[in-house]
């Protein structure tokens, strides 16, 4: 091997070194030029033997090694701004439940009526099963549906209780609420209701509506003339409408006496005319009447001999 082609072998396996250690080999068109120029007179010169290939892995062969950039890195490219992110999942709607809920919370910091907002123990929401078929709407919260939050918890709510079990449900099977959700305020008075106002029915009646449009009874009772008339507008007295079918954003109602009212000595009389109403009630959700109480409402006979 003549000097020139050890020196040529130092220079060549220098490179592969470079090569393998990642760095690229700056050098000028010319001096490369030479190299080759000088390689290509070297058959005047013994020819060294053609080396064995070699693993990459094998940095101290000095087999040649042609005059390349080490390869590229290959980076993923980035996605572009304009390309179409996959498709997030389709929002589950909300059941009833969940709705009520997130208006419930809404509601309990409701201060449209600052003076009721100020004066109030809690905001009655209502009560009762999100889907039911048959819901009551009441006039306002009295003292004890004040402290317990919830509608109709009093002597008429039981009565209301004893009148929703006789129809064949159980309490929490139907949904039950108010025109107003706040007690109205008896100022100067630590004791005794009174009936809301009509601004403040008014004020208070979009979450009704909306709670009503959330369960869609097929069936509202308005309870009381005070229900009625927040329901339907207008001054109506509860005797002229009891008894008979009217529409509620769709919605059949029939209006009937407020427990409270039949509670009153004078007024038992009128718990026939509930149980009426109520049984026309039945009729149109499709539940079955007995015969006893079909025969409740037939003239009874007369003596024999008239
Ligand atoms: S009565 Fe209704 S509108 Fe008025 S403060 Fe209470 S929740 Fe709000």
């Amino acid at each position: 091997m003549s000097s020139f082609t050890t020196a040529l072998d130092a220079v060549l396996g220098h490179l592969e070194v470079t090569r393998l250690h990642g760095r690229t080999l700056k050098a000028s068109r010319s001096a490369l030029a030479a190299l080759r120029a000088s390689t290509e007179t070297v058959p005047t010169l013994a020819a060294p033997p053609a080396p064995p290939p070699v693993a990459a892995s094998a940095p101290s062969a000095v087999a040649p090694v042609a005059l390349v950039p080490p390869a590229p890195v290959q980076v993923a490219p980035a996605p572009k701004p304009s390309e179409p992110k996959p498709a997030s999942a389709p929002a589950v709607p909300l059941s009833k439940a969940e709705r009520l809920a997130a208006m419930r919370s809404r509601t309990a910091s409701c201060v449209l009526c600052p003076h009721l907002a100020e004066s109030r123990k809690s905001v009655v929401f209502g009560v009762g099963d999100p889907d039911a078929r048959l819901m009551f709407v009441g006039e306002a919260p009295g003292a004890d549906e004040d402290v317990q939050g919830e509608p109709f918890v009093g002597r008429a709510g039981q009565l209301l209780t004893k009148i929703i079990q006789t129809m064949g449900f159980a309490r929490d099977e139907v949904y039950i609420a108010n025109i107003l959700k706040c007690r109205p305020d008896t100022p100067g008075q630590s004791y005794g209701n009174r009936a809301p106002t009509n601004e403040e029915m008014q004020t208070c009646l979009p979450y009704l509506e909306e709670q009503i449009d959330i369960i869609r009874p097929e069936v509202l009772v308005a309870l009381g003339g005070t229900a009625v008339r927040g329901l339907l507008g207008g001054e109506p007295k509860i005797t002229s409408v009891r008894g008979r079918w009217h529409d509620f954003r769709g919605i059949p109602l029939m209006p009937t006496f407020h427990p409270s009212f039949l509670l009153r000595p004078e007024n038992e009389s009128k718990k026939r005319l509930t149980w009426e109403d109520m049984l026309s009630v039945k009729e149109r959700l499709g539940l079955e009447i007995t015969e006893r109480e079909r025969r409740y409402f037939l003239p009874k006979a007369a003596p024999a001999g008239e």
